[in-house]
């Protein structure tokens, strides 16, 4: 069997595969993790998608073993501000939908429009948003379990996002420095070495496959299969092994970030539960709520503004709390490796692939690179069947949430400069434009979005469709012969569940406030 697994990088990515396979094989193999004192991690990355859970479980962590020590908080969707025009909002929550007589209850929104608010007519979560209520009770009962039959999380452990076909009503968001110091504490209680030091040459051996990696003040470090876990570098995966890398530029221009970290008085001001995803003119700021402070950042174009421009607009749209804080600008590279498995080597994070973070998926990715990693782990036979499915599961997950992405600029109904029309006009991926022409007179459904991955589910599509306002959507012709009175009875349901729950709930602070006590 294949026993030693050295990872090089100690980001997200690196500290993270370094818990799971710890947990997933224990001393049945070696891990190592090599990561470099004088090379920063990339400082971003603090909002997660719902599936994100799953990690935490198979790991054995409760929520109050890890999120205090991270500034965790719970983050039930996104908030999307001016994306249709100025002073409008919508949620995509994680939720799905209810179903009446066969149809979602966004069908019969569009045939019956009870309210001008489709997120707070057909999610619960809309409302627990906008008042800034915990998904928990104090006593940390969830939500749900109060209302949706059957639909109560699971109590499996040990599940991958792959598994379950459900997701879970909530993510986190939490201090990415914090996790992956908490997460390295986690791997090396359990067995695996860590060497501080920079890694100055990769060996490799007649076939090409890597068989060292070269350290300045340690010496070689040897081993069977190597992760990449290096971040937009690649040393690995790109630089050894010249994996080529395939860029989203021409679909999804914003390859430029610059982020602040701001203190704030949560208990003054509350957390809402959500990341916020604000439009500006080259692109749009994300406010990430922790406990204690707000992540928050510019994602732009550069062919649209400059790094000072951008500067500019987010310490204008924080606030005078801004004027102390040190900006991080960051160039993003934009797309995916071509194979993130090659050889002897995998890259899993930043080295993969990564698309702007609009619906906080780079976590996701690397969740989902782990996960997988487990699932084909190789033998020292080394059957290139494994490695090829590998690198099937993963390309269809990142070109999954490209289109996805793609989707949201194409559905925008803001026009208003140069920026955001030719974002109407760009090239789509893989058959898009055909679908998005059909989903205006039928909304997308599991068989026509993106065919090879569901990481996100139609019902998604249909939030960012109906929120964002730039396509017409009609209501499906069959709904205005069918007899419509259970519907009517859900829109009062889900009207009454969210007012009993926002009244119910408490807020998100004095929960958090509770756990960190
Ligand atoms: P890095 O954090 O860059 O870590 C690289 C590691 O490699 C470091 O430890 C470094 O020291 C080490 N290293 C490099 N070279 C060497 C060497 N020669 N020798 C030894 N060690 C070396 N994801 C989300 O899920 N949600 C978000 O909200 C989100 N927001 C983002 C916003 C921006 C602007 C960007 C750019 C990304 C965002 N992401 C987000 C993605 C997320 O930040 C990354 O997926 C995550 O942080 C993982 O990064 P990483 O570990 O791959 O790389």
């Amino acid at each position: 069997m294949l026993k030693n697994v050295v990872i090089v990088g100690g980001g997200t990515a690196g500290w993270m595969t370094a818990s799971y396979l710890a947990s997933a094989f224990g001393d049945r193999v070696s891990v190592t993790l090599v990561e470099s004192k004088r090379i920063s991690t990339i400082g971003v990355g603090e909002a997660t998608f719902s599936t994100v859970r799953h990690f935490f479980e198979y790991l054995g962590l409760r929520e109050q073993d890890w999120m205090p020590h991270c500034n965790a908080s719970y983050k039930l969707g996104i908030r999307f501000e001016n994306w249709r025009e100025k002073g409008h909002y919508f949620y995509h929550p994680f939720e799905r939908l209810r179903i009446v007589d066969g149809f979602p209850m966004t069908d019969w929104w569009l045939h019956k429009k009870p309210s001008e608010r489709f997120d707070r007519d057909v999610f619960l979560m809309a409302s627990i948003c906008d008042d800034k209520r915990s998904p928990r009770y104090l006593d940390g009962r969830l939500f749900e379990q109060d209302f949706v039959e059957g639909r109560e999380p699971a109590e499996t452990t040990r599940t991958t996002l792959l598994d379950q076909g459900t997701q879970f009503p909530y993510a986190y968001h939490f201090d990415a420095s914090l996790l992956a110091n908490y997460l390295s504490g986690y791997a090396k209680e359990r067995g695996v070495t860590q060497i501080l030091d920079d890694v100055v040459e990769v060996g490799r051996d007649e076939r090409g496959w890597i068989s060292h990696v070269r350290t300045a003040e340690h010496g070689d470090v040897t081993g069977d299969l190597f992760v990449d876990c290096t971040g937009f570098r690649g040393l690995l995966i790109n630089k050894t092994m010249e994996e080529p890398f395939i860029s989203f530029q021409d679909t999804l221009p914003n390859d430029s970030a610059v982020a602040l970290r701001v203190p704030v008085d949560m208990e003054e001001k509350g957390l809402r539960p959500c990341t916020t995803a604000t439009a500006q003119d080259a692109g749009w700021i994300w406010t990430i709520p922790l406990f204690g402070r707000i992540g928050t950042g510019y994602v732009y174009a550069s062919d649209y503004s400059t790094p000072e421009e951008a500067e500019r607009t987010l310490r204008e749209f924080v606030g005078p709390q801004a004027e102390e804080m040190e900006a991080n600008h960051i160039r993003m590279r934009v797309g995916r490796t071509r194979n993130p498995w090659v050889g002897n080597c995998v890259a899993i994070g930043l080295s993969c692939g990564f698309v702007e973070p609009l619906e906080s998926t780079g976590i996701f990715f690397i969740q989902h690179g782990i996960e997988q990693l487990v699932k084909h782990f190789p033998a020292l036979g080394w059957d290139s069947a494994l490695t090829d499915s590998y690198n099937r599961v993963m390309a269809d997950a990142i070109d999954g949430v490209r289109e996805f992405l793609v989707l949201h600029y194409k559905a925008a109904a803001r026009n208003d400069n140069a920026y955001w029309r030719d974002a109407k006009t760009r090239t789509t991926p893989d058959g898009l434009q055909e679908r998005f022409d059909q989903w205006r007179s039928k909304p997308p459904a599991a068989d026509t979005i993106f065919p090879r991955y569901h990481g996100f589910e139609a019902y998604s599509y249909l939030a960012i469709l109906l929120g964002m306002g730039g396509v017409p959507m009609k209501p499906t012709p069959a709904l205005a012969l069918m007899d419509g009175t259970a519907a009517d009875k859900e829109f009062q349901m889900l009207k009454d569940e969210s007012l009993d729950l926002v009244k119910r709930l408490p807020s998100q602070y004095e929960y958090l406030a509770q756990m960190h006590r």
